[in-house]
């Protein structure tokens, strides 16, 4: 057994595990960060005393609750409710709200703490949080989400505010998901304040939320090929998911004359190899956003194999985009992406690509943006809606979509500055020690809380 003083990885997961079984997510990203962290606290005993990280794995506190709400047809249902308030040193709690089956605790809370580092890379001053329900929106009216919602922020509206805590949207929660949620907040507490993010843009929302993150994770790419030097022109892109990420990460990519070549949802993929142009992308926008329907649909009109229940990592491709969800991409896709000349991955989904992958990534050296450093830009556009909304003003698009590309090109920045090595840049590290430094220092400052 160590001494206390001496922190070592292993001595500190087991503490970790023991104090949150079962939590597998959880226990995944707190060991990706402590891989990081623990011989960097190492080197200035300051946090290693104050017990910094010890303390940043540990929610400020945790709200759950039963969220019960009538079907179409007059039956009752319960869905469970959480909040997640992980660390507001730094700004109020903000992060998204996941509607899917498989929300439990261990997800969210590894959400939560990726958020930590994520929101204070974006160099904006915003804490961490996550939330969500076990509640599936698929196949339901929208008349039953809107009774869900109503009903979830009933309950949730007792626990945030405009500079408590500021939830998004996340899987399964888009414009309609917050539009209820809003109006049931405004309407609980007769004010109206930019207590969630997302929102419409007659009522508060920032132009560019809805493509933030995709658009910057695309950006992201762009820096770290710049640093090469090498562009993203004529490159061949696998992307994994659909939805809002996926969507506008295509875009973007369509836009600076890389070719995509296959997108997915949860049904399976399509590999579209002449590229997926932008008529063809608004074809999937409307299908997944309006009419809520598989990926198959656009196989079938635009003559395409459609590959069931598959990932998309076996075709080849120069970059790879996993934009869909946790844990999509591993060690073994991982090294089939290598073996077909794959030079760079960037994450838009929250820890797509298991240790292993990322690992397989890194030996081989090629380029791996981790996804709190690579989609940080769409919290980074929540928090300038938090601004504008203070301040009671709605920025242009040209403004907005500069101040996130500064922002794409800062975070790029530090995750070089913290993370160069010898013949190859680690943004895995970069991006933990850089997100870690101003929040730890943050705690330091206010003595043992
Ligand atoms: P959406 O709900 O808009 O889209 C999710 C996409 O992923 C859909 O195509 C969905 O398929 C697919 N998907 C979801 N679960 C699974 C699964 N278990 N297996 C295979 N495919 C799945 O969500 P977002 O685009 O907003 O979020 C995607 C990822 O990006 C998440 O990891 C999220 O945490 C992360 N993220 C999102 C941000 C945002 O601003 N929205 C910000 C930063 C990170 P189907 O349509 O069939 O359900």
């Amino acid at each position: 057994m160590p001494e206390r003083n001496e922190l070592t990885l292993k001595h500190f997961m087991s503490g970790l595990k023991r104090r949150n079984p079962g939590e597998t997510e959880f226990h995944q990203a707190v060991e990706e960060v402590a891989t990081y962290l623990i011989p960097y606290v190492a080197k200035y005993p300051k946090y290693h005393t104050a017990q910094i990280l010890e303390r940043m794995t540990e929610p400020d506190r945790i709200i759950i609750f039963r969220v019960c709400w009538e079907d179409d047809q007059g039956n009752v249902r319960v869905n469970r409710g959480y909040r997640v308030q992980f660390n507001n040193a730094i700004g109020p709690y903000k992060g998204g709200l996941r509607f899917h089956p498989s929300v439990n605790l261990s997800i969210l809370k590894f959400l939560g703490f990726e958020q930590i580092f994520k929101n204070s890379l974006t160099t904006l001053p915003i804490g961490a949080g996550k939330g969500g329900a076990d509640f599936n929106p698929k196949g339901k009216s929208d008349r039953e989400v809107m009774r869900f919602c109503q009903a979830f922020m009933t309950e949730l509206s007792k626990h945030i505010g405009e500079s408590t805590d500021v939830p998004a949207g996340d899987i399964g929660v888009g414009a309609r998901e917050i539009s209820f949620m809003f109006g049931q907040y405004k309407r609980l507490k007769n004010e109206f304040t930019g207590t969630l993010t997302g929102k419409g843009l007659e009522f508060g929302g920032s132009k560019i939320r809805k493509e933030a993150t995709g658009f910057g994770c695309i950006y992201f790419m762009q820096e770290m090929l710049k640093h090469q030097p090498d562009d993203l022109q004529g490159k061949s892109c696998t992307i994994s998911g659909s939805g809002n990420v996926a969507q506008y990460a295509a875009l973007k990519l369509i836009q600076l004359g890389a070719k995509v070549i296959t997108m997915s949802d949860s049904s399976g993929f399509v590999h579209d190899p002449d590229g997926i142009n932008e008529e063809k992308l608004n074809f999937i926008i409307d299908l997944k956003t309006v009419k809520r329907q598989s990926l198959a649909e656009y196989a079938k009109h635009y003559k395409l194999d459609f590959h069931k229940d598959q990932r998309p990592w076996s075709v080849p491709c120069q970059l790879a985009f996993p934009c869909a969800t946790q844990n999509e991409l591993n060690e073994q896709e991982a090294k089939a992406l290598l073996h077909n000349g794959c030079i760079g991955v960037a994450e838009g989904a929250n820890m797509p690509t298991t240790i292993g992958a990322i690992q397989a990534f890194q030996n081989a050296k090629i380029l791996f943006a981790p996804g709190k450093a690579s989609n940080a830009g769409g919290v980074a556009v929540s928090g300038l809606e938090m601004t504008q909304n203070s301040i009671r003003m709605s920025w242009s698009n040209e403004e907005l979509d500069k101040r996130l590309r500064d922002i794409m090109i800062d975070i790029h920045q530090k995750c070089v500055d913290h993370g160069s090595e010898k013949d190859y840049i680690d943004y895995v590290k970069g991006a933990n020690v850089a997100g870690f430094t101003k929040v730890a220092d943050a705690m330091l400052a206010y003595g043992v809380l």
